[in-house]
């Protein structure tokens, strides 16, 4: 299949392996940030086939993962609502609240559901104009232009029974936090191709100078990510600090103009706190003053609920790559996918996640 496997083509995954190994002449760390980028990375061995020099670090690019305990615990108090028809995507489900998921909610009676797409939940708001409709928009840039075209439309149809709780998150914060920490160890970093895709690479030049490091923008693919591994252990080997875009067929530098356009009418930006990790300031959006009447939060009138993070899981410090997902002590006991204690092992993106469907046997016997 065009653009799958040609971009998984073991012969030049060996070649592009091969002149990683060839330039690489001392310890370097790298993060990935995007989630998907984790799931390939631990799918296919790419971190076993590197040279032993080259250590990934999984960020905290997966939007299931970062979603605070606090705004699901809110999803679960507006969903268990009658009046309410609570429309989500279908990963957010099992994430567990700080005593039950939205499954547990749906099984008592509330009427939950799997959507598609935002814009699946402003027609069944039209379809049941008696009825408040919610639909949890989560996630980066990526998914935010479609949630903002979903209030766009409710506001232009006038569909007043609908509502939005939002939880967006911004990348290019993140990365600065993750530089700020006093224990972070990344050196480098490969940029998530498709929040590029929308938003261009314009915010990138500025934190490879202001934090000396590289950025390469990358794919999914494993020939995206070796390459974008090679291009960034290059400039680490050179003493660069650069954007690069190894992305090109998705990735413009201007990015997505009519998806930025929207996101600025209907978006502005907040502090976000971020699951396990805290406040990170600037780091998300919310919706501005003129679409406000559509957040869900203050519909519902939910805004005082404050809920503290487990203290059993680490996903804050795997998010951070200060552990590896099997150094958590609960790894494959105490949490499974089908008994997650946090958000990193819910998400087929989540870190410990991945580790648990790839990893598990070995990391076990180690
Ligand atoms: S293995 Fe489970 S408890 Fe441990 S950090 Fe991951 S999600 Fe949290």
């Amino acid at each position: 299949m065009k653009y799958l496997d040609e971009f998984s083509d073991p012969e030049l995954a060996g070649k592009l392996i091969a002149q990683i190994k060839a330039v690489t002449t001392r310890r370097w760390s790298i993060m990935e940030v995007c989630g998907g980028q984790t799931h390939s990375i631990i799918r296919h061995g790419i971190d076993q086939l590197l040279p032993d020099e080259i250590e990934m670090i999984h960020g905290p690019g997966c939007p299931v993962c970062v979603t605070p305990l606090e705004i699901i615990d809110k999803a679960m108090e507006i969903a268990s609502r009658p009046d309410v028809i609570f429309c989500s995507f279908g990963d957010m489900l099992r994430v567990p609240g700080s005593d039950k998921d939205l499954f547990r909610i749906k099984s008592e009676g509330g009427d939950v559901r799997v959507v598609y797409s935002p814009l699946d939940a402003l027609t069944i708001a039209q379809e049941n104009p008696d009825r408040q409709v919610v639909f949890f928009g989560i996630g980066f840039e990526t998914t935010a232009p479609a949630n903002a075209m979903t209030v766009y439309q409710a506001c232009r149809l006038e569909i007043r029974n609908f509502s939005l709780l939002v939880s967006h998150v911004l990348v290019p914060p993140a990365i600065a936090a993750i530089m700020e920490s006093p224990e972070c160890r990344v050196q480098a970093f490969l940029a998530a191709g498709h929040v590029c895709s929308v938003m261009g690479t314009e915010e990138y030049p500025e934190l490879c100078d202001r934090y000396s490091i590289p950025i390469v923008v990358t794919g999914f693919e494993p020939l995206d990510i070796l390459e974008g591994i090679r291009r960034t252990v290059l400039q680490l080997e050179s003493g660069r600090h650069e954007l690069e875009n190894a992305y090109r067929r998705a990735v413009r530098e201007e990015g997505n103009g009519p998806a930025k356009a929207m996101l600025e009418d209907v978006f502005e930006r907040t502090d976000r706190a971020w699951r396990g990790i805290g406040v990170i300031p600037g780091s998300g959006w919310r919706l501005s003053p003129k679409y406000r009447e559509y957040d869900a939060e203050h519909r519902f009138a939910v805004t005082d609920i404050h809920t503290a993070e487990s203290e059993v899981c680490r996903s804050g410090e795997v998010l951070q790559g200060l552990i590896k997902p099997h150094e958590c002590e609960a790894f494959g006991t105490l949490c499974t996918p089908r008994n997650p204690l946090g958000a990193t092992m819910v998400s087929s993106e989540g870190a410990c996640a991945a580790y648990y469907l790839y990893r598990r046997l070995e990391v076990s016997h180690a």
